[in-house]
C-alpha cells in the first residue's frame, strides 16, 4: 500500500483515503484522526542527497512521500510549497541558533511567520491547501451549480487564532470566524486578530469565558442543518496537514546542526519540543521513523504534564481541571495527537500487522479515557514509548527562572517568550545528566517573546537595561496599535447570537 493512503486511529474497518479527503474532513467521523498507514522509510544515502537542500526543497521532498500526485501534481505542489513560506520573514524559514555552545544547546526558531508563533509553520500552509483543493472542486461543477465554500469557526485564547487568520486570509472560497472572551487575550494578540483588513476575516469578541467561546463552537459544529447550508470547517491540530508540514524542520535543523557542529562530530541528537496537543513532536517521531537518526525526542510540559506522568507511570490520565499557567499554548487535559502515536505502537505490537485490530484496541481505551478519565496503556506500548521519548515537567517559577537566566548568561542577551524557556529548562536538565556532554540539544522555539510581554516583563523588569519596547517588540507589532480595528461584540455567550453573525456576514 502507498504512503499516500489514510485510515483513521479508531475505525476497525478497511479504509483507504487520500490526502485530499484527510485534509478537507480534518476530524474522522468516527471521532478518531487520520494516519498514513504506513511511515515510508527512506534511502540509506538520503542524508548525503538531502543535507544541501534548502527549507522549501525539503519540504517538497517530505510531503511528496505523503500526497499522491494525482492529489496534487508536482508543480502544484512545488507553487503550494512556495506560496506558503514566501510569508516568513527569514530567508531559512526556520533558523538554528547556538544558545549554549559548551552545552551543545542549539535554538531552533520557528517563529518568523506572519504571527510570530510556530503554527504558522503549518497554518500558512494549510491555508492554501484549503484554497487549492476548493478550487479544484469547483472546476469540477458547472457554473450554475453552487460553488463549493468553506465557513472556518474557531474558538481561540490568543495565539492558534491569529495563526489561522493569517492562514485564511483572502482565500478564495474561504471564510474565518474566531471567537474569543472579551478583554481575556492581550493587546498585542487582540490586534493581531483584528486589524487583518481582508473580508473574509471575521472576529468575534464574546462577553464570557474561552471555554464559552469553545461551547459555542462546539455547538455550531453538531449543528448538521447549519453545516449543510454553510460547510463548517475546523483549522485545529488534529488536522493532518499541520503534522506533515511541521516534519521539515526536524530534518532541515537536522542537517543545519551538521553543518554548524561538523558532521564528524559523532554524538547523539535530541529534539527537545515544549508540547500541548502533541502535534509539534509528533512530525519529530514520524522523521524519527522514516530514519533520520534522533536519539531521543523529548517532550517538556507545564504544569498540565499528562505527557510527563504517561512517561513516568505508563497510565494515560487527564486532570481534574486545566491549571493557567505563563505558557498558556501548553495549556491542555489531553493531548488529542498523542492517539496518532499510540496507533502505530498498538499495532507494532501485535502478532501481525492489522489495521483494524489496532484501531478496534484504541477505540476501546479511548472510550475508557472518556468514561473514566484514564487507560493504562500495555507494558509494551509504555517501552516503546520510551524508547522513542522522554520528559520533563516544567513550573511556572522555572519558567520565569530560565527566562532571567539565559538572557543574563547569553552574549547577546537572548530573550526567550515562556514556551521556548520551558525547552530550554528541560534542554539544560538533560545536558546535567550529560557531563560527558555525548549529545547535542535542539530545543525548539515556538513563539517571539513579544507574544507573551506579561510573563517576560515578570522576568525581566527587574534588570538593569532590560526594555520591552526597545529589546523584544518588533516595529510591525508596533505598527498594529494604530491599525484600525475590525470586531463584532457579542455581549452574551449565546450561539444563536454567534450563528445570527455568521449568516449575516455571509450575507454580505
Ligand atoms: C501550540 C503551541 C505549543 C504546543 O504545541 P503542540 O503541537 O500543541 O504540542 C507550544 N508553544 C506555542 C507557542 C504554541 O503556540
Amino acid at each position: 500500500m502507498s504512503s499516500a493512503s489514510y485510515r483513521s486511529t479508531r475505525s476497525a474497518l478497511e479504509e483507504s483515503l487520500s490526502f485530499e479527503d484527510v485534509v478537507m474532513t480534518g476530524l474522522a467521523h468516527d471521532g478518531g484522526l487520520f494516519v498514513p498507514s504506513s511511515i515510508p522509510t527512506l534511502d540509506k544515502g538520503f542524508i548525503e542527497d538531502w543535507k544541501n537542500l534548502d527549507f522549501q526543497q525539503l519540504a517538497f521532498k517530505i510531503m511528496r512521500l505523503y500526497i499522491s500526485t494525482t492529489d496534487i501534481p508536482d508543480n502544484d505542489l512545488s507553487i503550494l510549497i512556495e506560496k506558503s513560506y514566501s510569508t516568513f520573514r527569514e530567508p531559512e524559514v526556520t533558523p538554528l541558533k547556538t544558545l549554549d555552545a559548551d552545552k551543545q544547546i542549539f535554538l531552533l526558531e520557528l517563529f518568523h511567520g506572519p504571527t510570530y508563533a510556530f503554527k504558522d509553520v503549518a497554518l500558512q500552509f494549510v491555508g492554501n491547501l484549503f484554497e487549492y483543493f476548493l478550487e479544484k472542486r469547483n472546476k469540477l461543477v458547472s457554473e450554475e451549480t453552487k460553488k463549493q465554500r468553506i465557513t472556518v469557526v474557531g474558538a481561540t485564547s490568543g495565539d492558534t487564532g491569529s495563526a489561522a487568520i493569517y492562514g485564511l486570509r483572502g482565500k478564495k472560497n474561504v471564510s474565518v470566524f474566531i471567537l474569543y472572551p472579551t478583554g481575556r487575550v492581550s493587546p498585542i494578540q487582540e490586534e493581531q486578530m483584528t486589524t487583518v483588513e481582508d473580508l473574509n476575516v471575521h472576529t468575534l469578541s464574546v462577553k464570557g469565558t474561552f471555554d464559552d467561546c469553545q461551547d459555542i463552537v462546539k455547538q455550531i459544529f453538531g449543528d448538521r442543518d447549519f453545516d449543510k447550508k454553510y460547510s463548517v470547517g475546523a483549522v485545529n491540530s488534529i488536522n493532518w496537514a499541520r503534522i506533515l508540514a511541521q516534519m521539515t524542520y526536524y530534518f532541515y535543523s537536522y542537517f543545519q546542526l551538521m553543518k554548524l557542529v561538523g558532521s564528524s562530530d559523532g554524538k547523539k541528537v535530541r529534539f527537545v519540543v515544549p508540547s500541548g496537543n502533541f502535534g509539534d513532536i509528533l512530525a519529530g517521531f514520524y522523521a524519527k521513523s522514516m530514519g533520520l537518526p534522533v536519539d531521543k525526542l523529548i517532550i517538556a510540559t507545564n504544569e498540565n504534564d499528562i505527557l510527563d506522568r504517561f512517561l513516568k507511570h505508563g497510565r494515560y490520565e487527564r486532570s481534574g481541571e486545566v491549571k493557567a499557567t505563563y505558557s498558556p499554548a501548553m495549556d491542555i487535559l489531553i493531548s488529542s495527537n498523542f492517539e496518532r502515536l499510540l496507533w502505530y505502537y498498538i499495532r507494532q505490537n501485535l502478532t501481525k500487522q492489522d489495521d483494524k485490530e489496532a484501531g478496534r484496541i484504541l477505540n476501546s481505551w479511548m472510550s475508557q479515557l472518556k468514561s473514566d478519565g484514564s487507560f493504562t496503556a500495555d507494558a509494551s506500548v509504555v517501552e516503546q514509548a520510551r524508547s522513542d521519548f522522554d520528559s520533563n515537567r516544567v513550573s511556572d517559577e522555572e519558567t520565569i527562572e530560565t527566562i532571567k537566566n539565559i538572557y543574563d548568561a547569553h552574549p547577546s542577551k537572548y530573550v526567550l517568550d515562556p514556551h521556548s524557556a520551558i525547552g530550554v529548562r528541560t534542554s539544560l536538565s538533560f545536558a546535567a545528566k550529560d557531563p560527558e556532554r555525548n549529545a547535542n540539544y535542539i530545543s525548539l522555539a515556538t513563539a517571539h517573546p513579544a507574544k507573551f510581554a506579561e510573563v517576560v516583563d515578570k522576568a525581566l523588569l527587574a534588570v538593569e537595561g532590560y526594555s520591552f519596547e526597545r529589546d523584544v517588540l518588533p516595529t510591525e507589532l508596533k505598527a498594529l496599535s494604530t491599525k484600525k480595528k475590525r470586531i463584532s461584540l457579542v455581549d452574551e455567550a449565546s450561539v444563536e447570537k454567534v450563528k445570527e453573525i455568521i449568516v449575516e456576514k455571509l450575507g454580505e
